[in-house]
């Protein structure tokens, strides 16, 4: 993957409002914030979206965004919140580089989502065929592509 903005914030060649850091992650405030306190939590490991990246990034990012979200929920009062995480173009990934967002919702702002849920069509077929590559009967199948 190639370099984006944000590998110059972790190296620290661009300025961000910095909230916290550990050696696997960064967290920062969105530049363009959909309401107040809008977070972005990025591992360091540079890959552009969540199935590319390591178990041990995975795992430290998950680690903190619970601690980060009551940080952001107790500094703006708010009291309700969207993690959203975007993968690809088409699903609105703007910038190549895996991050979280914490978005605070208020009554006036926040994330706007449309929601248009379908019939789950073919649950058990669906379900086995992803359950069968997670299987540790064919581990490669799961190889990153
Ligand atoms: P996404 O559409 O999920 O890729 O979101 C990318 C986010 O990165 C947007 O919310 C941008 O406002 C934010 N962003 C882009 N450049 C910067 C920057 N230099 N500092 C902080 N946030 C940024």
């Amino acid at each position: 993957m190639g370099e984006t903005i944000f590998s110059k914030i972790i190296r620290g060649e661009l300025p961000c409002h910095k909230v916290y850091e550990d050696e696997l992650v960064l967290a920062f405030l969105d530049i363009n914030p959909l309401s107040r306190g809008h977070l972005l939590v990025i591992p360091k490991e540079e890959v552009a979206t969540v199935d590319a990246l390591s178990d041990d990034s995975a795992a430290a990012v998950g680690r903190v965004l619970p601690r980060l979200s009551r940080a952001v929920m107790k500094a703006t009062g708010a009291s309700a919140y969207n993690i959203l995480q975007n993968n690809g173009a088409a699903a609105h990934q703007a910038v190549f580089h895996v991050h979280f967002h914490i978005i605070p919702k208020y009554e006036d702002a926040g994330l706007g989502l449309e929601w248009n849920p379908l019939r789950l069509e073919s649950g058990e077929e669906l379900a086995s065929s992803i359950a069968e590559l997670l299987s540790d009967k064919e581990p490669e199948t799961l190889a990153r592509w």
